[in-house]
């Protein structure tokens, strides 16, 4: 008997998790993106591209497709297809569990602080007043408040390019794609003559090394916290990822076409986390 599942993906750690189920003859996967990148990477699952339509939209396509697993694999930056995630499967009973990398925490010789968002980190004593070197390592959509600050210098690296240019007389733009060695980053840090980091505390090991390159260096680095994310069962590995999903499907709940077992019974039994 076959299983269809849909992955929220987007993120390095969607990939991997599709990479792990893909070869299953049982399991009919999909990734969805939502088509933010022109040229995205290749997928080891078919890709479905665009927004459902919010919470209505994305019930509707869990239906239709008959989907019995729907794996939140989003980054955790993506507040509203997490939320809109948790508020379709209640309406649809459709077992469903994120991947949520932990947190990036403060290590031992990090000159590290957070602050709620950018405009906050700008405001920040320590970033304010004079003018700084910023590696502003940030989405392509978040870096605006950047021009109420005019006086850093700033860099920028995105996938694609920035349009509009930022209104601010010192910026440079380099267009790549990670995840990133610790050596270029570093490289990259001094070429630039960076004296601070400003990133998402996105979590996880793909977009670690400019952290750990700060570090080296005696960088220091502002770190944005995350946004509130849904309450929902969740693992933090790959390796979980694919176990809370076997446990879902071979419950017996699980056997029964277009049902499986809820997302929260598999997770209590396994000893997982629910939410962040
Ligand atoms: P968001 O603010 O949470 O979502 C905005 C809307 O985009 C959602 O309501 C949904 O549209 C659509 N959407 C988001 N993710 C989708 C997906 N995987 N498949 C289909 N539709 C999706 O999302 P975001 O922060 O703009 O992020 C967009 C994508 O980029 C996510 O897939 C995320 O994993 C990835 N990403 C985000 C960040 C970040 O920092 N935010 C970083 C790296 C990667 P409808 O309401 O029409 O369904």
């Amino acid at each position: 008997m076959g299983y269809n599942i849909l992955i929220l993906g987007g993120t390095t750690q969607a990939r991997q998790f599709a990479e792990a189920i893909a070869g299953r003859a049982e399991l009919d996967c999909v990734m969805s993106l939502a088509g933010r990148t022109r040229a995205p990477v290749t997928q080891p699952v078919p890709v479905r591209v665009g927004g459902f339509g919010g919470v209505a939209g994305l019930a509707a396509y869990l239906r239709q497709h008959r989907i019995n697993v729907l794996v939140d694999a989003t980054h955790p930056f993506a507040a509203t297809i997490s939320a809109n995630a948790a508020a379709a499967v209640r309406q649809t009973g459709t077992a469903h569990f994120a991947i949520r990398r932990p947190p990036w925490c403060a290590q031992a010789g990090d000159l590290c602080f957070e602050v709620d968002d950018l405009s906050a980190a700008l405001d920040h004593g320590s970033i304010g007043g004079r003018s700084r070197r910023i590696f502003a390592a940030l989405g392509r959509q978040e870096l605006q408040p950047l021009i109420t600050a005019p006086q850093h210098y700033y860099l920028i690296r995105s996938i694609e390019a920035i349009e509009p240019r930022l209104n601010v007389p010192r910026v440079r733009y380099v267009l790549d794609r990670g995840p990133f060695a610790l050596d270029d980053e570093m490289a990259l840090l001094r070429a630039h003559n960076i004296d601070l980091v400003i990133a998402k505390n996105s979590g996880g090991d793909a977009a670690y090394a400019k952290l750990r390159a700060a570090r080296e260096l005696g960088i220091e680095v502002c770190l944005i916290k995350r946004p509130v994310l849904p309450e929902v069962a969740s693992v933090d590995t790959i390796e979980a990822a694919v176990s809370l999903l076997d446990h879902m499907l071979s419950s017996p709940a699980g056997e029964e076409a277009g049902r499986v077992v809820g997302a929260d019974d598999a997770a209590s039994d396994l000893g997982m986390e629910r939410g962040e």
